[in-house]
């Protein structure tokens, strides 16, 4: 049973990214990471070589030290290059972003100088809907619609702070600045749980002493050398790849 629930059985959902297949048992999934990226609302689409790899390896480098620390993760194991064994987790649709540093839409919303300090970081939540391009929505609307509650929603804030704590240090150690990133959190057996993935498609770092870009904003940008900026980051925090 335990080798069987590590096959992949059918698949449940291609997302721009990802695809997600159920298991044996229905408590688990396994996420396949692929080259593609996409930006804009998956208006562009390109493949990367080894990108999933990457990203694969790095997500599970990073929740794994998420879950040292003590944030409950959907992270059960490393699978292959490409694939991860997860907690099956009923996702809830609303983004938990926190920024460290301006960038992205909030300069673009406000008009503020990219790279600025924000102190304290800022919470900000976005409704996962590419048709209407991931609108910034706030507490009452998602519980108004019943998208999370409001203890749901108390949690997530927490844990994408304490993820906040965590994250910020290791990258500091390896040189980066962690600008800002986005989480996706689901339940699991009646708690909440962060699911989804942590790498450079979902969050911004610029090197700590030259700011370069270390992230998908290459991409967003046409800036080149993405994979090689995403596998810069690996390799200063210590996460293995094969050649
Ligand atoms: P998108 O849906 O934005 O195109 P992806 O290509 O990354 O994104 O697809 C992965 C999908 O799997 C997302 O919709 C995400 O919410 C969902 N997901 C991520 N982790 C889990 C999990 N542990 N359990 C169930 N669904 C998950
Ligand atoms: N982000 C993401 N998925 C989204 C929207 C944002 O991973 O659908 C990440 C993005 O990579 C960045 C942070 O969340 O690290 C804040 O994004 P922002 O609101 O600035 O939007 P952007 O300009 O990146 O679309």
């Amino acid at each position: 049973m335990e080798n069987q629930s590590m096959e992949k059985q059918s698949e449940l959902y291609r997302g721009k990214a990802k695809t997600v297949y159920t298991t044996a048992d229905p408590n688990f999934l396994i996420l396949e990471f692929r080259d593609d990226t996409s930006a804009f609302d998956g208006e562009r689409i390109e493949q990367l070589s080894r990108k999933g790899m990457v990203n694969n390896r790095f997500n599970h480098f990073i929740m794994s030290k998420l879950a040292a620390a003590g944030i409950p993760t959907q992270m059960e194991r490393l699978l292959s290059d490409t694939e991860c064994l997860v907690k099956k987790l009923d996702m809830i649709p609303v983004e938990c972003v926190v920024r460290n540093r301006a960038a992205g839409s909030l300069v673009r919303r406000l008009g503020v100088e990219e790279g600025l300090e924000l102190n304290p970081p800022t919470f900000e939540l976005f409704l996962k809907n590419d048709a209407l391009h991931d609108p910034m929505v706030n507490e009452t609307h998602a519980i108004a619609f019943g998208w999370a509650t409001a203890e749901q929603l108390a949690e997530m804030k927490r844990l994408t702070f304490a993820v906040n704590a965590v994250l910020k240090s290791l990258f500091d150690e390896a040189g980066m600045l962690l600008v800002d990133y986005k989480l996706e959190f689901g339940v699991f057996e009646g708690t909440i749980v962060l699911g989804d993935e942590f790498s450079p498609d979902g969050c911004r770092l610029w090197d700590k002493e030259t700011l370069t870009k270390l992230d998908k904003d290459r991409f967003r940008q046409g800036l080149g050398g993405v994979v090689e900026a995403y596998e810069e980051v690996a390799k200063r925090l210590g996460v293995e790849l094969p050649a």
